[in-house]
């Protein structure tokens, strides 16, 4: 029996990882922690008995407590409750399916527990990556990818030579505007920036699919997952999401891994990696799909990923900046107090007003958060 515990499990990655154990019978869930939805919660619980639990706010923990009376199960709350899942004795992989940069702390501190990461929770990296991967590194623990473009990189170098690695090709879709110039999105509204053409994803992560914000993101992750440099990860446009991502090799072959979108194939391949089982579902039929097509990125229109580039180039605390100024202008977009093309107009501005820090600690990286929110918060 694998042991996981799940920092957000009510959401679509943590419910699609709990619908992976539902289909393998031969994972226990020991710990859960997800933000507000106790209801959903309510419902994991009783289905997959796990001894811990926690939620952000205390009165929901007051709640769910009440509502598990005949359950006997931990509830807790808050950071603490967070880090408790994190690191609960009986499991041996974490999986943080939280979104945002909330997720460093428990990981941090999941990693000092020996805990093997399956990571979805990319603003992790982008923002402390420089400290989570020596970490990992130090306390001999894996870091695997969940997002489906790592995990299709991870795939493809299974076998090859690490060392003869020449450069990652991380493929797009483009998102919805794909096509369109900067004027014509101007009038964009939530609805419209929340429909992804080829992936169902929690709020946050689709809107950054419309702006490229995600890919930009990705290539610092990938920066971090697979130690090289940013401009080594060229951003391909793929519009059907057939290729997940592809590795060239310094003999110039390039290694791909290709299939329908669907993310419990990453969730699995990481929780039982090297191992890989059957997964129900569509298979790709080349006959039915006929072509492949590819384009360049429009990094004029959706300057978000340029400016992910110029973050992950310079360093230090500058992702940083790019990554919580993007939490809290998407946040303020999704609750209607700015307009979509002010996304891209923060992070630049904060990024702009920022003196990067070289190698900042982690009480630097929160330091530095705040401090863009308060900057964020005093002009918008
Ligand atoms: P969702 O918004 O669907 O889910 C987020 C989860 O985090 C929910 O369970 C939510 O709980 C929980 N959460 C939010 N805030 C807190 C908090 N303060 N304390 C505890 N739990 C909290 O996001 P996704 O599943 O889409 O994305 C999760 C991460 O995975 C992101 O980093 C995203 O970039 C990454 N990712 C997602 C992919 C996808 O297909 N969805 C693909 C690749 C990467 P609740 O809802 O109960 O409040």
């Amino acid at each position: 029996m694998k042991k996981i515990a799940i920092l957000g499990s009510t959401g679509s990655i943590g419910t699609q990882t709990l619908e992976v154990v539902r289909e393998n019978r031969d994972i226990q869930v020991v710990a859960l922690a997800a933000g507000s939805n106790i209801e959903l919660l309510e419902k994991q619980i009783r289905e997959f008995h796990p001894k811990t639990v926690a939620v952000w706010k205390e009165e929901k923990a007051a709640k769910l407590r009440e509502a598990m009376k005949d359950v006997d199960v931990e509830i807790t709350y808050g950071m603490d409750g967070l880090i408790r899942v994190a690191t609960i004795e009986q499991s041996e992989i974490l999986v943080t399916a939280i979104v945002g940069m909330i997720g460093i702390r428990p990981t941090i501190e999941a990693i000092k527990a020996g805990k093997d990461i399956a990571l979805a929770n990319k603003e992790t990296l982008v923002t402390a990556g420089h400290i989570i991967m020596p970490l990992a590194e130090q306390y001999q623990v894996s870091i695997l990818p969940v997002d489906s473009e790592h995990s299709a990189i991870f795939q493809s170098l299974q076998g090859g030579q690490r060392r003869a690695l020449h450069k990652i090709l991380l493929t797009a879709s483009g998102g919805p505007f794909r096509g369109r110039v900067r004027d014509e999105l101007r009038e964009i509204q939530v609805e419209d920036a929340l429909k992804h053409p080829n992936w169902e994803m929690g709020r946050k992560i689709t809107i950054d699919s419309s702006t490229m914000v995600n890919k930009g993101l990705e290539v610092i992750e990938a920066k971090w997952l697979f130690d090289v440099d940013v401009d080594q990860v060229e951003v391909v446009v793929q519009p059907q999401s057939v290729i997940h991502s592809m590795v060239e090799y310094e003999d110039g072959a390039i290694i791909a891994e290709l299939g329908t979108p669907d993310m419990k194939l990453p969730i699995q391949y990481a929780l039982y990696y090297p191992e890989r089982r059957f997964l129900p579902g569509e298979r790709l039929n080349f006959h039915k799909l006929k072509e492949i097509t590819f384009e360049a990125p429009d990094m004029d229109t959706f300057y978000g990923l340029r400016l992910a580039y110029e973050a992950g180039r310079r360093g230090g605390s500058l992702p940083t900046v790019l990554n919580a100024a993007n939490e809290r202008a998407v946040s303020k977009f999704l609750s209607r107090k700015i307009g979509y093309l002010q996304i891209p107009e923060i992070i630049e501005a904060s990024m702009n007003n920022h003196k990067v820090i070289d190698n900042p600690t982690l009480e630097e990286v929160l330091a530095i958060e705040n401090e863009t929110y308060e900057f964020i918060e005093s002009r918008w």
